[in-house]
């Protein structure tokens, strides 16, 4: 357990979770909002760094914790399963398996597009 991450809330939190519900839901709006405003250009990589995109990147690794191409357990990322930055929905909320950095790489030139991590 860990204290939420929002200034002088008493909520502790399982990790990977950084903030309580009420926190997490503020939170998710501000990067909706961010995210929202950046829709038609670079917008994912705005999602890269928000609380919600790394909340789902550690539960993906803490599911599965090797690289579903490979099988090794260094240097890990998490992947997003086909979907690309034009394919909106499915890049924020859509279905992640886990690579190592070498295998993503090559993942991401077969799809034809670079960035993320
Ligand atoms: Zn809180
Ligand atoms: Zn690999």
């Amino acid at each position: 357990m860990r204290p939420c991450l929002a200034p002088n809330c008493p909520a502790l939190v399982h990790p990977p979770e950084n903030r309580c519900p009420r926190h997490r839901a503020e939170a998710d709006a501000r990067w909706a909002r961010r995210v929202e405003a950046h829709r038609d250009g670079q917008g994912w990589r705005a999602f890269y760094r928000t609380d919600a995109w790394r909340r789902r990147r550690a539960e993906q690794l803490a599911r599965e914790p090797t690289c579903r191409s490979c099988g090794t357990d260094r240097r890990l990322q998490a992947a997003h399963v086909g979907a690309t930055p034009k394919e909106w929905e499915a890049f924020i909320a859509g279905p992640l398996q886990t690579l190592c950095i070498e295998c993503h790489a090559r993942s991401r030139a077969a799809e034809n597009w670079r960035g993320g991590r």
